[in-house]
Order: structure tokens, then C-alpha cells, then sequence
């Protein structure tokens, strides 16, 4: 299958998305049980030693299924996971940052387009 014949499906996917007034990023997922509470973007924060200004991810967050881990580096992880009822994808990213008064943690998970998953999907786990 040659590119054009990938942009042409794509350029079809985005059409009926317009007609229909929404389609995959106005929100088909929203109605999801599994998924349908994350937003596009979502994010936690936990800095050493003050509780008071952590914030979480979702809890349904850690229930996606892990698709692939697209890196070996434990402290900063990416991983591509999807939502086992409705199939999109998600971007999850950790990030720790080492600090003399407290270590801080990060995450963040990303809804993906279709077109982004295939990418991820594509460059594989390095
Ligand atoms: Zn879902």
C-alpha cells in the first residue's frame, strides 16, 4: 500500500468526522465507561514532602493496557497504552526530577490521533 493510498483514507476519516459534527477529537470516546472521563491531556504531580500540592492521574489511567514500552529508562518512562473498550490510544510519560529538598514526579498521558499512534506504532521501542 503506497502513501496516497494511506492519505486518501485519512483525508475520507476527516471528512465524515467534520459531517458528523465531531467524530474521533469531538468525542465518540466520551461516551466510553472506560476512558471517557480523560481529557486529551491529563497530568499528575507529586513533589517530595508536600502532599498538599500533589495532584494524580485519573485512576482509570493506570487500567489502560500497556500497547509498548518505547523506552528501557525506568525513571522517565513512555509508553504507549490503549483503552481496552473503545481503542484509542494514549501517550503516558513519567518524568522525575532529583532535588536536594524533595524529589519530584511528574506524569502525563496524552489521547492520540490515529495518525500519532501509527507513528509511535512505527518507530518501535528504543
Ligand atoms: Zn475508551
Amino acid at each position: 500500500m503506497g502513501i496516497s493510498a494511506r492519505q486518501k483514507k485519512l483525508r475520507k476519516r476527516k471528512k465524515r468526522a467534520k459531517e458528523s459534527g465531531g467524530g474521533e477529537e469531538g468525542g465518540r470516546w466520551s461516551l466510553c465507561s472506560f476512558c471517557g472521563e480523560l481529557g486529551d491531556v491529563e497530568s499528575g504531580f507529586q513533589a517530595g514532602g508536600k502532599p498538599q500540592y500533589d495532584s494524580f492521574l485519573p485512576r482509570i489511567a493506570s487500567k489502560l493496557e500497556v500497547v509498548r514500552r518505547l523506552t528501557r529508562d525506568s525513571c522517565r518512562e513512555k509508553i504507549l497504552k490503549q483503552c481496552p473498550r473503545c481503542k484509542p490510544y494514549f501517550y503516558y510519560r513519567t518524568d522525575y526530577e532529583y532535588l536536594a529538598g524533595g524529589s519530584e514526579d511528574e506524569q502525563f498521558l496524552t489521547r492520540l490521533t490515529g495518525e500519532e499512534a501509527e507513528e509511535y506504532l512505527a518507530k518501535g521501542t528504543g
